[in-house]
């Protein structure tokens, strides 16, 4: 039931860098923090990381498990709309069961070899994924996607995902409306009562592309001229020249402290300060953006904002889901900023911010007491033990342990 852990470094976002502590985990909870000295006397199983770093484990705030096998379909796309509409083609004609939960499968293997303890999954196939994650052992936030295609009756149906999860401690559900282009205004109204009533947090992508600003502006733009052109029913979306993405869900009274907001990459000054008054949550996922030939989100400001998290987001629109490569990417085209103290701020974001944006932050993303035992630890290899983890693909992960229960150790 107890176990010690010792590790030359321990570092989290609370305490910063301690050297010659131990935790002493007790069941799946972190029961005490202290001197080497002072917890080695207890007469506990030991682990022993010796020259390791150890750290809460990495949440990845946003992925798709399912889109996988898009990757080795898709074509060269220069814009964002034209990747859209490639997915929804290949949606319409290859998905299978079979091959979607092969894709959830090797996602998740990807996504747990480096040191992923937690992931913000956004789900669209009913549920078949929920047993593949439940094996993995994975700490899960569960994000239920609507879209107008499979609005009908939506509130049925996330209920009888809640069945499936059978109150799982390791799965928590919410609820993901796809984007402000993909559903009517009157059903992302119907989400927002739907989440209120049953306690169910908000999560979307917002203000990703370029065409996205144009569409809620109601100028000329590729999703009425192109995308909504291959969809039976295409949105009927409230729009206005003043709006942008941000305003118009405001408009709508989604906007709150539990709203999470994914991308971000395009926005007004004004949207920054709603974002700051109404303690919005925003996962980045900088790759993808990059991926569809958009514009990185403005890093200084998110690095010093208290709520950011960070996601790879699904295959489909990434090279890979190696989350430390999210996190070297992070750091590599924030060093111009000269922000303070930055590999700590991205090993932050990764943790603890992540935890906020997933509304996990009371169990996991730090190490105290009474928190979950959600741990890695990586060998150093470097000079400075922050490089050991940030700048090895995860190769060198020596420790893993969710919930108190070891996944890895070597
Ligand atoms: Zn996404």
């Amino acid at each position: 039931m107890y176990k010690i852990i010792n590790s030359k470094y321990i570092w989290c976002p609370i305490n910063g860098i301690l050297k010659d502590h131990s935790i002493l985990i007790k069941s799946n909870k972190i029961h005490r923090i202290d001197q080497y000295k002072n917890l080695n006397i207890l007469k506990y199983k030991k682990i022993n990381l010796k020259n390791s770093i150890l750290m809460p484990g990495l949440v990845n705030s946003h992925i798709h498990l399912e889109l996988n096998w898009v990757k080795k379909k898709l074509k060269y796309s220069s814009e964002f709309t034209d990747w859209l509409s490639q997915i929804i083609d290949l949606k319409k004609v290859l998905s299978r069961n079979k091959l979607i939960k092969e894709s959830i499968k090797q996602a998740i293997e990807e996504c747990s070899s480096c040191g992923v303890t937690t992931i913000g999954e956004i789900a669209s196939y009913n549920g078949l994924d929920i047993s593949i994650i439940k094996k993995s052992g994975l700490r899960c936030s569960y994000f239920y996607e609507i879209a107008n295609s499979n609005s009908l009756n939506f509130e049925k149906n996330i209920l009888k995902i809640e069945k499936k999860i059978n109150k799982n401690s390791m799965i928590e559900l919410k609820v993901f409306p796809h984007s402000i282009y993909s559903l009517d205004t009157i059903t992302w109204k119907k989400c927002k009562k739907f989440s209120t009533k049953n306690k169910l947090s908000i999560c979307t992508h917002l203000s990703e592309s370029r065409e996205e600003i144009k569409f809620i502006k109601g100028k000329k733009n590729k999703f009425d001229n192109m995308i909504f052109k291959k969809l039976k029913n295409a949105p009927k979306v409230k729009r206005k020249s003043t709006f942008t993405p941000l305003k118009y869900l405001k408009g709508l009274g989604v906007v709150n402290k539990d709203l999470t907001l994914v991308h971000m990459n395009n926005l007004s000054n004004e949207d920054k300060s709603i974002i700051k008054k109404n303690h919005l949550k925003i996962v980045l996922c900088p790759r993808s953006n990059l991926f569809l030939n958009e514009k990185l989100p403005d890093l200084k400001f998110f690095l010093n904002y208290h709520s950011t998290g960070l996601g790879t987001d699904g295959l489909s629109s990434n090279d890979d889901l190696n989350f430390i490569n999210e996190m070297s990417f992070l750091y590599l085209n924030s060093k111009k900023l000269k922000v303070k103290n930055l590999k700590e701020k991205i090993l932050s974001i990764s943790t603890i911010g992540g935890a906020k944006c997933l509304g996990l932050d009371k169990k996991i993303g730090s190490i105290e007491i009474n928190k979950r035992a959600d741990l890695i630890a990586f060998e150093i290899k470097d000079q400075n033990p922050f490089d050991s983890i940030i700048f090895r693909e995860g190769k060198n992960i020596s420790f893993k342990m969710i919930d108190g229960k070891i996944k890895k150790f070597q």
